[in-house]
């Protein structure tokens, strides 16, 4: 027997039999690593191969699972020794574990890094007295939203249905951002297991040691450098039985300049919104002969979530008519689309596409096929200089996929996700930058700026160009900038130096230090050294 399966035989002997245990060249490895590389397509493409897959279906499962790796560690088995058959060329990435929720980021599966999958852990409940939901780690956000709205309920999500616990973890910046604030500001607890294999309960009113207290602090930004979360509970509210929400789409505009006049309008009436209506963006090149000469789209998405109608003045004021407002369920809410084309566009209303959200045939970076590199800032106020900045990325976007995404927010994003009626609610300016209650800082912005490029051409050629063009629209953003959001920090696809800069913009220099304060305590090795490099 082997250093790996003997590890394997004597501390994975007690997993749940509804879990799994998959070693390479098996089919239910196999048939892991698809699922786990379902959402994010590099990890198939590349073939990235764990030592080891593991699918916990109970909390004891995830402590066995961490103590497995503590283990490995301590025998020099991985990084190092973690390689496998079948990896591309022997190599590892170095670090030891990863997780895979929603396996959204390319993080979620790496070579020489034992796999923990969480489909087997995939329960939601909501508790309509309490008004809170609670999801396991494998749970995705669409579940989440249905089984809330079922009770007249929703907590504030990310917009896409098929992204799971690691968006909530970080930050969660959604439809409901504006008037509730982040997924992050509505956690009230959480259960954690460390690198030591010990489990915590955190959260309000619970009684909690210092490190505990510390770790309540930490978790709610970079759960995942700190411990695995086995579950989160969220703060629920009343949502109305079917929201308000439009989509126009625009005819391309000739040049970037024209297109930035646009933005800096939509800004405007954005910013002046009440606080229940927010204004999402997309900013795109113009297909066709208009890409090659500089042309951008540009599609609005307002939503009201209120109950009451997107207001009239916003809808004039972004040139819709009441055909490109529809209603549905909070939890259907469609993703945002810049598909059909301009012509199609004008002849349906949104909510006319019957597929389901977040399924609906947009390019996304979930798509079969789809590459994808993710650079982000939150911006309070992109004036003059940011909208041309955001118009001149898009006009010079690698491929008719990329974009650039502004999601709107503000209000009670500002107020620590309490809503503008809540009368324990701190004044604006109290603490916007400041260490704060949560380890993520940022409050003080109006957009977050996502800048997605997306590629299907598998060679490197195409994969440094569309990584330049995101790195260098992220640059010509920078003045605008008052932080990232920790969620896109890929420090395998950034040199050591720009990773550190970014957890620095992602958490602020006094969190920044915080945070390695206290990972040295609760997670020495290292095991979580896949994501947020701290
Ligand atoms: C198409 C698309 C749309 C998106 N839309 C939005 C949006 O509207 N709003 C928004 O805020 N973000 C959005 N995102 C970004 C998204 O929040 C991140 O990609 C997020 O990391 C995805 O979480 P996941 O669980 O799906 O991914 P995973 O890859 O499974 O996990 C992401 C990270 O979380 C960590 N993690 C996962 N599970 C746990 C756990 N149980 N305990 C501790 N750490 C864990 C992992 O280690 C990893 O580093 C979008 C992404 C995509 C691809």
């Amino acid at each position: 027997m082997g250093a790996l399966e003997d590890l394997v035989a004597s501390h994975l002997g007690g997993f749940s039999p509804e879990g799994g245990v998959h070693l390479p060249n098996t089919p239910g490895y196999d048939a892991c690593l698809l699922a786990a590389g379902a959402a994010n397509y590099a990890c198939l493409h590349e073939r990235r191969r764990p030592p080891v897959a593991l699918q916990p279906a109970r909390e004891s499962d995830v402590v066995l699972a961490v103590r497995f790796v503590t283990a490995g560690i301590e025998r020099g088995l991985w990084p190092d020794g973690g390689r496998v058959d079948g990896s591309p060329d022997g190599h590892d990435d170095g670090v030891p574990l990863t997780l895979c929720g929603g396996g959204h980021s390319e993080l979620c599966v790496r070579n020489g890094a034992v796999l923990v999958h969480f489909g087997r852990m995939a329960s939601v409940s909501c508790d309509p007295a309490g008004r809170t939901v609670t999801i396991a780690p494998g749970a995705l956000l669409g579940a989440m939203n249905e089984a809330a709205q079922n009770h007249g309920l929703a907590v504030p999500t990310g917009v896409f249905a098929g992204v799971g616990v690691g968006s909530i973890l970080a930050g969660g910046i959604g439809r409901l951002a504006r008037a509730r604030g982040l997924s992050v500001q509505s956690v009230v607890a959480m259960r954690v297991v460390t690198a030591d294999g010990e489990i915590h309960a955190l959260g309000e009113g619970v009684d909690m040691n210092g490190l505990e207290r510390d770790l309540w602090w930490g978790c709610r930004g970079a759960a995942a450098a700190l411990g695995v979360v086995t579950s989160v509970t969220l703060r629920a509210a009343p949502i109305a039985p079917a929201i308000s929400h439009g989509r126009r789409i625009y005819p391309p505009f000739a040049n970037a300049a024209d297109a930035a006049d646009r933005l800096r309008r939509i800004e405007t009436i954005a910013r002046a919104c009440p606080e229940a209506t927010q204004v999402d963006v997309c900013v795109a090149r113009a297909g066709g002969a208009a890409a090659a000469r500089g042309g951008v789209r540009i599609g609005v998405f307002p939503c009201a979530t209120d109950g009451g109608d997107v207001p009239a003045d916003v809808v004039a004021g972004l040139e819709m008519t009441p055909r490109h407002v529809t209603r549905s369920r909070y939890c259907d809410v469609p993703y945002h689309s810049m598909l059909p084309d301009d012509e199609r566009d004008d002849e349906s209303a949104p909510g006319d596409d019957e597929s389901a959200p977040g399924d609906d045939g947009t390019p996304s970076q979930a798509t079969p096929g789809m590459f994808s590199y993710v650079r982000q800032w939150f911006v309070d106020e992109l004036g003059e200089i940011g909208a041309a900045a955001v118009a001149a990325a898009a006009a010079a976007a690698p491929t008719d996929e990329s974009l650039v995404m502004m999601q709107h927010a503000g209000g009670a994003v500002r107020r620590g996700g309490r809503p503008a009626d809540d009368d324990d609610a701190p004044d604006d300016d109290d603490d916007l930058d400041g260490a704060g209650a949560l380890a993520f800082p940022h409050r003080r912005w109006e957009w977050s700026v996502v800048i997605i490029a997306l590629w299907t051409d598998p060679g490197s050629r195409a994969r440094a160009t569309a990584e330049a063009w995101a790195d260098d629209a992220f640059e010509s953003l920078r003045g605008c900038g008052v932080g990232c959001y920790a969620v896109d920090i890929d420090r395998f696809r950034r040199s050591g130096d720009a990773a550190e800069e970014e957890v620095k913009l992602a958490f602020g220099e006094v969190n920044a230090a915080r945070l390695r304060e206290l990972k040295r305590w609760v997670d020495p090795t290292n095991v979580f050294a896949a994501a947020v490099p701290l």
